[in-house]
């Protein structure tokens, strides 16, 4: 309804020339009781959209994102996802569906989690999936959850689970937080699981030894199928934590290696950019003797429909709220099924050769303490610079700012001191791997010529070296406008 017509005041210059139509908007009034009704003006800053805009540009500039430049942040994946899988993850249909649609009309979207686990059973080899858990750390968590489940059910719970010293924080956490001991297992002068060692540690009271593979130093478990023997000879269980696929998908399965339960990160593998505590995913994969303890509900074909199966008495319950993060799942379909078998299988061999590139071209510069080949990612040291100048790896990645990259994870694995752990990924092109390793080069150079440089560093970034303990203990979380500008 239009309530006043368009009506030219020619005559009168005081008044507007035109008026325009008033929208049309139902009465508020009475449908809102008073407390709601706010009798102040709120104190909106009062700038226009030009000064918005330039605001939030002017802030996304001083950041630095995988759109802008090599990332090579190890064991985080930080990759350049297709920007398609996101498009696909935002139409309405996946976007606005409600968690709590009865089955029959969302199957789309239930087709999009069992299309999703049954890709994933093909490239890990293992025999169900569930997509419930929202990180690699609750997965693994609910991997424990699903061994300590089945070996209750046998009447043999157990008490240990062994784990190397290579490992991510998360593993022992997870086990620790499902009620086990944990047990460290040290890495060989290879950086590998020694069988030799681990047999001695395996006892009738181990559950499972939690092996990465590619383990976070980027070699692989060799030996991964006399670890997987030596395990289940004395009955116990095989988990994978899988944050590492990235460098076996299409190539290798876990299942065929032996592995019991797994768990993958889809937020480092399969499309999803992760950091900034954005959302993730951590499905995970089991044997088939482990599907009776699944999350519920499970998505269950009957007929030609797709149901959600609730009557599952032995499962370990719900572990997360509806059905994960739906839409990382989305990408990840999109992302497997875009690719393909072979697509799969290049990014994996990409990766490995991106990794083993920027490994030849550093070594001798930068320390190797693990010379084995790499995987998909290279673990250098500061030990050569810190003996011959002082700077440590903390200048060498503060440094790197200066030199237009965001510094790889450090101190990380922890039994490699001063580590730079540098995962390029298969996204980055060789004329990109060269520059980095250019810079990396140069900054051995700083080091030696004028090590005050690195020390400082970084220069050119809109804020200097941070007191980040600082930071740590008295985050200011608040934007406040300065007292006297
Ligand atoms: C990232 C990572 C994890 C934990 O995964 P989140 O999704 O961050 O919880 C576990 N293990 C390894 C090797 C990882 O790289």
């Amino acid at each position: 309804m239009i309530r006043e017509s368009l009506i030219f005041e020619i005559s009168d210059p005081g008044k507007p020339a035109f008026a325009l139509p008033a929208l049309d908007v139902p009465e508020a009034e009475g449908l809102l009781d008073g407390l709601a009704v706010r009798s102040d003006i709120p104190g909106f800053p009062q700038v226009s959209e030009v000064e918005v805009v330039r605001h939030f540009t002017r802030l996304s500039q001083q950041n630095y994102c995988v759109d802008l430049g090599l990332y090579p942040l190890g064991s985080c994946t930080m990759k350049h996802n297709p920007k398609v899988n996101e498009k696909v993850a935002g139409l309405a249909g996946f976007a606005q569906a409600h968690p709590c649609a009865p089955p029959e009309t969302v199957q789309g979207c239930l087709e999009v989690i069992k299309s999703l686990e049954d890709a994933l059973c093909e490239i890990t080899g293992l025999q169900a999936f569930t997509v419930q858990p929202s990180a690699g750390a609750q997965g693994e968590l609910v991997g424990m959850m699903l061994i300590h489940a089945f070996l209750k059910s046998r009447g043999n719970p157990r008490k240990i689970v062994l784990i190397p010293d290579s490992a991510h924080g998360t593993n022992p956490s997870s086990a620790h937080l499902c009620g086990y001991k944990v047990q460290e297992v040290k890495s060989d002068p290879t950086g590998r699981i020694d069988p030799d060692e681990l047999e001695k540690a395996v006892t009738e009271d181990v559950a499972a030894l939690m092996v990465t593979n590619p383990n976070t130093l980027g070699v692989f478990e060799s030996d991964i199928a006399d670890i997987a023997r030596i395990v289940h000879a004395k009955g116990g269980l095989l988990y994978m934590d899988g944050a590492n696929m990235n460098a076996l998908t299409g190539i290798v399965r876990p299942g065929d290696m032996g592995v019991d339960v797994l768990h993958i990160n889809l937020h480092k593998t399969f499309s999803t950019p992760h950091g900034g505590g954005g959302p993730g995913s951590g499905p995970v994969g089991i044997v088939k003797a482990l599907e009776p303890f699944l999350p519920t509900p499970v998505v269950v074909r009957r007929g030609e429909a797709l149901d959600l199966d609730f009557e599952r008495p032995r499962s370990i319950g719900r572990v997360r709220a509806f059905f994960g993060n739906f839409l990382v799942a989305v990408k990840a379909l999109a992302y497997i099924r875009t690719l393909g078998p072979w697509g799969v299988r290049e990014i994996a061999e990409i990766s490995v050769l991106n990794a083993n590139y920027i490994r030849k071209s550093l070594e001798g510069i930068y320390d190797l303490k693990y010379d084995a080949p790499s995987m998909h990612e290279c673990v250098f040291s500061d030990k050569l610079q810190k003996e011959a100048t002082g700077v440590t790896n903390l200048d060498i990645a503060k440094r790197l700012i200066d030199h237009g990259y965001h510094p790889p994870t450090m101190s990380f694995p922890l039994i490699v001191q001063g580590a730079l752990m540098i995962e390029p990924t298969e996204t980055e092109s060789k004329r990109d791997l060269d520059g980095f390793i250019e810079a990396m080069k140069a900054i051995d150079r700083e080091a030696r010529e004028s090590p005050e440089i690195l020390k400082a560093a970084p220069h050119h970034s809109y804020v200097r070296r941070l007191d980040e303990t600082a930071a740590a203990r008295n985050p200011v979380v608040r934007w406040e406008k300065p007292k006297n500008p």
